[in-house]
């Protein structure tokens, strides 16, 4: 193909094309007098031009000795003397730049997704879970209550730049930035207050990492307040840091969350570091809440942990239930992924399960 050179090259070139009407010319050359770039789009190529405008012609424009209107039969009449400046371009719709990556058949653009927890976790798992099709057709909603505070950015996804904003928001806003097709939905409010519209979401993920949150959203679940919720999704950070875990509930034979620690006070069946180590929670100080120090590789890790288990499951093969990740080689404490069985002590599921 010969790029056209001049707009009389690309009046016939386009001419020359069976998709285009000639009648079409009239307004192609009103687009290009107003300066707009037109663009050609086949599935093998992106091409763009915009025309130069003459000296004398700009000149007259800007004077407005040119009436508007005039202007792209001007154009026409010395076409063959006015140059283009020429484009190409790339497909760049969300589609496009998320498909590309994923070797499944599936990504998450099907899927519906609440996120609970726009914090350490869930900021970053967020924008992965977007950058693998999430907000491309599926509703995406983050919920969260708190503000950025300049003590979270440390290992949140977000920066200097939103501290004070509500993270919901601002992470909504990041991920439109990220992408302006991305459709997202952002409540700045405790997303039990909204277990109605939370359980509109296919995929309900839960990164609060708060042990009353994670309690309360497996209660709901199972007691099948859920509407169109078919699964859940828990996703934490174990002991300062030690390894990372992912837990799938899909309210079946296996486990629920509360299975994995049925006393509230007891151990964990499946620690992924020791419970032993004395936590090192930061106590409360002026203008800084209490929080349990780790750097920002951990919550990486268990937002990575949470994408894959998503992933597996859009693709019909939830696999192992309860996944696993050392972060930190000398604290943590390897799990095999696994499927673990309901406890028999379990205050969440116990009764369920016995009158079924
Ligand atoms: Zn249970």
């Amino acid at each position: 193909m010969i790029v056209p050179r001049t707009l009389s090259d690309l009046k016939i070139w386009l001419k020359g094309h069976r998709a285009f009407q000639s009648r079409k010319w009239e307004s192609v050359l009103t687009l290009l007098a107003t300066r707009a770039y037109l663009f050609i789009c086949a599935p093998n190529a992106l091409v763009g031009f915009r025309v130069k405008l003459p000296a004398d012609i700009a000149a007259a424009a800007v004077k407005k000795r040119i009436r508007p209107d005039k202007l792209p039969h001007l154009l026409d009449v010395r076409a063959a003397n006015i140059e283009l400046d020429k484009f190409s371009g790339k497909w760049s719709s969300l589609s496009d730049v998320t498909d590309r990556n994923n070797l499944a058949a599936l990504d998450l653009s099907e899927t519906s997704i609440a996120l609970v927890g726009c914090g350490t976790i869930g900021s970053h798992l967020a924008r992965m879970l977007v950058q693998c099709g999430a907000g491309n057709g599926g509703k995406l909603t983050l919920f969260d209550t708190q503000a950025l505070d300049q003590g979270n950015i440390g290992r949140h996804l977000l920066g200097f730049g939103d501290i004070g904003k509500g993270k919901a928001s601002a992470v909504g806003a990041e991920l439109s930035r990220f992408h302006p097709q991305v459709k997202v939905a952002s409540i700045e409010d405790d997303a039990l207050r909204h277990l109605s519209e939370v359980g509109n979401h296919d995929l309900v993920i839960d990164a609060t990492g708060e042990w009353n949150v994670q309690s309360a959203l497996n209660q709901w679940f199972l007691d099948g307040g859920r509407k169109k919720a078919r699964a859940i999704l828990h996703s934490w950070v174990f002991m300062n840091g030690a390894g990372v875990q992912s837990f799938l509930n899909l309210n079946d034979e296996y486990a629920c969350f509360r299975c994995l620690k049925p006393v509230f006070d007891g151990p964990w069946r499946f620690p992924v570091g020791n419970e032993k180590d004395e936590l090192n929670l930061q106590p409360a100080t002026c203008g800084d809440g209490a929080f349990v120090p780790f750097t920002v590789d951990a919550p990486v890790m268990a937002a990575s942990l949470a994408v894959r288990a998503a992933l597996d499951w859009v693709n019909g093969d939830p696999g192992p239930r309860l996944r696993s990740a050392v972060v930190d080689v000398r604290r943590g404490r390897a799990q095999e992924p696994r499927h673990p069985s309901p406890s028999k002590a379990c205050p969440a599921c116990a009764d369920i399960r016995a009158s079924r």
